[in-house]
């Protein structure tokens, strides 16, 4: 790898880049972890205000301690370092519907239990909420039973088919293919018509099987904030307040980064957990790659994004460890066609409020109650929007207020309660994330970008990798993130001629 002495550079301290720095360090590669915000963490990074801790982005992990997040741990001889929690309901399902014939709207809340013993009766509150006939139950049974007992070729072969494919082969019935195809493809910040089965399906075995949908105490910046910690214990070097501004090549080959107050750091290897889109077109420049890669990089689809709302309350008003559910003016959600959903996501496209508002909603004090002053509760809350590059019709604030009122529809007291809301525009995630467009997921989980079509951790560039997001790894969001950092530092260690670090747990599979 060229003459400069053996140094790595990671372009970001979300989870993705805080797990390659801790992982590289480990393994013995000097290391620099370059984050642009003053504050670590990413999208999962955290701010102060009136005695609690708040998360910049919402979120729940869906394997705790068990998947690609332990598993990072493991690798370093560190496990246990961040504890996860779980609470007795994950989370509970409240939607406002209008019975057929009833005049009037009505709310109904269904827990999700933790427990699997107590699957089957929120199998039937599920069943009964939406009025399911005994044949449809019956259809939902089997297709939940195949779900689980798939294995990995079959899941692989399921990689470039959708959601919607896999559904409708048991059932054509609105509210079911709604309900499973929302539940599936909710993880994925994508309708479930464009997430791929393959990897929707391996998720879904892998948070049954674990049993460990948590979230970690200290709050999600506990996650990169230990990585890094650990990192800096082992010797590498975190910056923040100065990002990089361009990763310098030379003869195709990487030679370190310049950041934007104009040092360089020379380096043999540099991680982007950017966007590929951003790192290629913006960061790198165009001309150091094959036009195929610089085609594959712009034309790289992005999940969908969400406004968030933060809200701070002067008492508990939710028991359960997260809200799902959805409000519509009008509408019978439990009666919702599949066409109705299309519609939804239509609007989206088009930059218009839908005319059903879902929304998902952690509740981080539920796990953790140090993260607001005794007696308080944390709500942090969010609603599917369009990344930047889909011009709003409606605009911003009327996008956090349609979610906002979705909310106090469902959290009677809501209003009576609150100590403060703190809106997040898309624009804001957008400059916070610095990945172009604002995507929640940067390489979108959808049939054509995942498993073997997925885009490689290494790149054309002799030296320039990728973690993250954007490229590598399985699972959800952050534990994608994490899995993707250990695929990244294999793929380096290889290349530099190094055994990889031992995986000491089957999660990473
Ligand atoms: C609203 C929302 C809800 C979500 N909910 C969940 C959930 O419940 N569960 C789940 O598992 N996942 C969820 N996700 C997805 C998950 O957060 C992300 O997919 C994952 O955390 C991305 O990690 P990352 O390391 O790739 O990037 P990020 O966390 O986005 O971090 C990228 C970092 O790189 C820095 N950076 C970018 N460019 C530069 C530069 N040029 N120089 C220096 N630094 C730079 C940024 O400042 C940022 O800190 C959610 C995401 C959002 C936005």
């Amino acid at each position: 790898m060229g003459e400069l002495p053996l140094r790595a550079v990671v372009i970001g301290s979300g989870i993705g880049g805080s797990a390659a720095a801790l992982l590289l360090q480990h393994a013995g590669v000097p290391t620099t972890l370059v984050e642009k915000n003053r504050r670590i963490g990413g999208s999962c990074s955290a701010y102060e205000k009136q005695g609690f801790q708040i998360d910049i982005g919402t979120h729940m992990f869906c394997r705790g301690p068990r998947g690609p997040l332990g598993a990072v741990l493991r690798r370093v001889g560190r496990e246990g370092e961040i504890r996860f929690r779980r609470t007795r309901d994950i989370a509970e399902m409240r939607v406002v519907t209008q019975r057929p014939g009833s005049p009037q709207q009505e709310l109904v809340c269904v827990p999700i239990p933790s427990e699997m013993h107590r699957m089957p009766r929120f199998l039937w509150d599920l069943g009964r909420a939406l009025r399911l006939p005994p044949r449809e139950v019956i259809r939902a049974l089997r297709m939940l039973a195949r779900a689980l007992s798939m294995g990995e070729a079959e899941l692989r072969r399921w990689d470039g088919r959708t959601v919607e494919e896999f559904v409708q082969r048991y059932t054509h019935h609105g509210p079911t293919l709604g309900v499973f195809g929302f539940l599936l493809g909710l993880y994925f910040i994508l309708p479930y018509w464009e997430v791929s089965a393959g990897e929707a399906l391996w998720c879904f075995q892998r948070m049954v099987r674990d049993g460990w949908l948590s979230y970690p105490l200290g709050g999600s910046i506990a996650v990169p904030g230990t990585y890094c910690r650990i990192a800096r214990e082992l010797g590498a070097v975190v910056r923040t307040g100065t990002g990089v501004r361009r990763i310098l090549v030379e003869s195709g080959s990487v030679r370190g980064v310049e950041l934007t107050d104009g040092t360089v750091l020379p380096a043999r290897i540099v991680v982007s957990t950017s966007s590929l889109r951003t790192t290629v077109l913006h960061l790198v420049g165009a001309q150091h790659f094959p036009t195929d890669y610089v085609d594959r990089a712009r034309s790289v689809r992005g999940s969908y994004i969400a406004v968030q709302a933060k809200i701070g309350l002067r008492r508990p008003l939710v028991s359960a460890g997260a809200l799902v559910g959805g409000v519509g003016e009008d509408i019978d959600l439990f009666r919702l066609s599949p066409g109705d959903l299309k519609e939804m996501f239509g609007a989206l496209l088009q930059g218009r409020i839908p005319p059903v508002v879902p929304f998902y909603g952690p509740v981080p004090t539920n796990f953790d109650p140090t993260l607001a002053p005794p007696g308080c509760q944390l709500i942090t809350v969010c609603a599917v929007a369009p990344t930047s590059d889909v011009a709003l019709h409606d605009p911003a604030p009327a996008w956090e207020e349609a979610m906002l009122r979705a909310l106090r529809r469902v959290v009677p007291g809501l209003e009576d309660n609150l100590l403060f809301v703190d809106r997040f525009s898309v624009d804001f995630i957008e400059k916070w994330i610095g990945k172009e467009f604002g995507p929640a997921v940067s390489t979108a989980q959808t049939p054509d970008q995942v498993g073997a079509r997925r885009p490689t951790v290494y790149t054309p560039v002799r030296g320039l990798y990728l973690a993250g997001c954007n490229a590598g790894g399985r699972g959800v969001g952050t534990e994608l993130a994490a899995a993707s950092a250990m695929e990244c530092v294999d793929r380096i260690l290889a290349d530099l001629g190094q055994p990889s670090l031992p995986a000491a747990h089957p999660a990473l599979g």
